[in-house]
C-alpha cells in the first residue's frame, strides 16, 4: 500500500536501529504518549531492535484508558434513561465504571449507540427530536476540534436536543504531571504526532526547557518511531533538551490555527481526573458558559447527582502504574488470566489503544513464559 509499506520497510528500520545502538552509551529511559505508537512498537518489535541500556516505557497515550471512573458512571447513568439515545464510540462501550458498562446498559433496554464521528450524532439528534441525544466527548486534542464544531452548528442551527458528556483530556499537563512525580524515571519523550497535527508544539518547549528533558515530535509507523527515538537518545548523549520534530510531514510548530481556534471558543482548561493517577490541574477540556446549554453534566445535573458515583476501579487493575510507565502490562498479576479483552479489569484492556490490549494482542505469549 502506498505511504505505508515505505514507513514499514524492515531493511530501514533494521538500519535505524543500529545506529541507535552506536548512539548509546548510557543507560536511558523514554517514553511514547501516544497509544497508536505503543502499538506500533508492540507490533512491531520495535524495542527488541534497540539496546537493552535503552528502555522505553509506555505513557497515558490513550484518552478512552484515562476516563476516570466517575465519569463512566455518570455515562451509564445517562445512557439508562429512557429519553435519552447516548452515543459513544465503541472503544467505550467495555471500559468498566463501578458499576458495569455502556454495553450492560445496552443489553438492559438502554438506548446506547455506536457512532463514528459528531455529525453522526448530530443526524440523530435531527431525526429524533423527542429524544435527547447525549454524546460521549472522549478524546486528546485530535478530536476535540470536531466535538467543538458540532456545538458551533448545534447552536447556529437552533439544535436543542443534542449535547455533550464531555471527557476531553490534554496532553501537556499530564507530561508534566509525570515528570515532576517523585517516582519519575523518564529521560525523554516522544510526542504523539496527530496530537501536535492540531496544537502544535510550541507548549512542549516550555516543558523541555523547563525539566530540562528532550521531547521529539514523531508519526505512529516504525520508521517514524525509530526516527524519533534516534533524535531522542542523540540529544540525551549529547547533554541537550530541545523540541524536535520528526513529523514534519504533517506537524507544523504553531499547528493548525483554524482547529485551534475552534477549541478555543467552545471549550476551556478545567481540573480533569485521570483513571489511576489522579486529578491534574487544567489537563481536561470543559464546555464555556456560552455553551453551557449543550453540556450534559450542566443539563442532566439533577439525575447525575442522583445517580452518585462510587468511582471505585477493581483494585487488582495496575492501569495507574501502567499510565505512568511504572510497569508495563505483563508484570500486572491481572494480565492475561484475570484480566483479558473479554472480560476486563481495566480500560487498558478494552481500548484499541491501550497498552495493555497492545500486549494482549501481541505478545499475549509473554505471560505464559513467566
Ligand atoms: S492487565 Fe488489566 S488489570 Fe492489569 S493493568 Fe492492564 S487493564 Fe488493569
Amino acid at each position: 500500500m502506498k505511504y505505508v509499506d515505505e514507513y514499514r520497510d524492515r531493511t530501514l528500520a533494521t538500519r535505524l536501529a543500529e545506529r541507535i545502538t552506536h548512539t548509546v552509551h548510557r543507560p536511558w529511559t523514554i517514553m511514547e504518549v501516544c497509544g497508536g505508537q505503543t502499538h506500533a512498537i508492540v507490533r512491531f518489535g520495535l524495542d527488541a531492535l534497540l539496546p537493552t541500556s535503552l528502555t522505553v516505557v509506555h505513557g497515558p497515550g490513550c484518552p478512552v484508558c484515562v476516563t476516570p471512573v466517575g465519569l463512566i458512571d455518570q455515562a451509564l447513568q445517562l445512557a439508562s434513561l429512557p429519553h435519552v439515545i447516548f452515543c459513544s464510540f465503541g472503544d467505550m462501550l467495555r471500559v468498566p465504571g463501578s458499576r458495569g458498562d455502556l454495553f450492560g446498559v445496552k443489553a438492559a433496554g438502554g438506548d446506547v449507540r455506536i457512532v463514528y464521528s459528531p455529525l453522526d450524532a448530530m443526524t440523530l439528534a435531527r431525526a429524533n427530536p423527542a429524544r435527547e441525544v447525549v454524546c460521549f466527548a472522549v478524546g486528546f486534542e485530535t478530536t476535540a476540534p470536531a466535538w467543538a464544531m458540532a456545538v458551533i452548528q448545534a447552536k447556529e442551527s437552533g439544535l436543542t436536543n443534542f449535547s455533550l458528556l464531555v471527557a476531553h483530556v490534554l496532553v501537556p499537563p499530564a507530561m508534566e504531571a509525570i515528570l515532576s512525580s517523585p517516582q519519575n524515571r523518564v529521560q525523554g519523550f516522544l510526542a504523539a504526532g496527530h496530537v501536535c497535527t492540531v496544537v502544535g508544539y510550541e507548549d512542549y518547549e516550555a516543558l523541555a526547557a523547563r525539566y530540562r528533558v528532550p521531547i521529539v515530535v514523531a508519526g505512529f509507523e516504525p520508521l517514524d518511531i525509530l526516527e524519533g527515538i534516534g533524535l531522542l537518545v542523540t540529544q540525551l548523549e549529547e547533554g541537550r533538551a530541545e523540541v524536535e520534530n520528526q513529523y514534519v510531514r504533517s506537524v507544523r510548530r504553531e499547528g493548525n490555527r483554524q482547529a485551534r481556534a475552534v477549541v478555543e471558543e467552545v471549550f476551556e482548561p478545567a481540573p480533569r481526573t485521570w483513571r489511576g493517577i489522579g486529578e491534574i490541574a487544567r489537563s481536561g477540556l470543559q464546555l464555556r458558559p456560552a455553551y453551557a446549554a449543550y453540556d450534559a453534566a450542566v443539563r442532566f445535573r439533577e439525575a447525575l447527582s442522583q445517580a452518585g458515583s462510587v468511582g471505585v476501579e477493581d483494585p487488582d487493575c495496575r492501569s495507574g502504574l501502567v499510565l505512568q510507565g511504572l510497569i508495563k502490562p505483563p508484570d500486572c498479576p491481572a494480565f492475561a488470566t484475570r484480566c483479558t479483552p473479554e472480560q476486563p479489569l481495566g480500560a487498558p484492556m478494552v481500548s484499541s489503544e491501550g497498552a495493555c490490549a497492545a500486549y494482549y494482542r501481541y505478545r499475549s505469549h509473554v505471560k505464559r513464559e513467566t
